[in-house]
């Protein structure tokens, strides 16, 4: 890292944490522009690592429990679309944000519990995985929905099949 990353010739001038500093940011550049080789060699070091492997996941998940879940969600959805053959597909930070959006409230009940992704048009009657197929419920008005297909988003959200710009429609007013 020292000899490539280019903060060495200034070290002589910087403080510690000034020199912490710089290699992080040196360190996260090369990262976003090697992105590839870097998953490859975080995944090859992880396989010949197991064990410390597994227990940063683990120390990730206990430290990280919202974005965790979101993950088991986004993974539980993307499998339960392959059994149906429906096509889509989203990640756990985009359901975190879809969650967001919404100001983190059941649609239904409009209570603050934790929520479950639930598919406006079901699996069952031809609905998609994509986001514009997630509505956010809590667990019991999810199972009281059932197979039916309410859209408890507002007007303003269902007409517009991207959730990235968030702030416009957050000051939406609904219907
Ligand atoms: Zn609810």
């Amino acid at each position: 890292m020292l000899q490539h990353c280019g903060v060495r010739s200034l070290e002589g001038t910087m403080t510690k944490k000034q020199k912490k500093e710089a290699h992080r940011k040196a360190s996260l550049k090369w990262r976003n522009n090697n992105i590839n080789k870097a998953r490859r060699d975080n995944r090859n070091w992880a396989r010949t690592h197991k064990q410390r492997a597994a227990q940063i996941t683990q120390q990730w998940r206990k430290n990280n429990p919202r974005k965790h879940r979101a993950n088991m969600s986004a993974n539980n959805a993307t499998r339960h679309a392959k059994y149906y053959g429906a096509p889509g597909k989203w990640t756990g930070a985009q359901w975190f944000a879809l969650c967001k959006m919404y100001g983190n409230v059941c649609l239904r009940c409009h209570r603050k519990r934790r929520l479950t992704p639930d598919h406006v048009i079901p699996f069952s009657k031809g609905g998609t995985n994509y986001r514009n197929n997630i509505q956010p419920l809590c667990k019991p008005c999810n199972s009281g929905k059932r197979d039916k297909t309410t859209d408890y988003r507002t007007q303003s959200v269902t007409q517009t099949r991207s959730i990235s710009n968030t702030n416009s429609r957050r000051t939406a007013p609904r219907k």
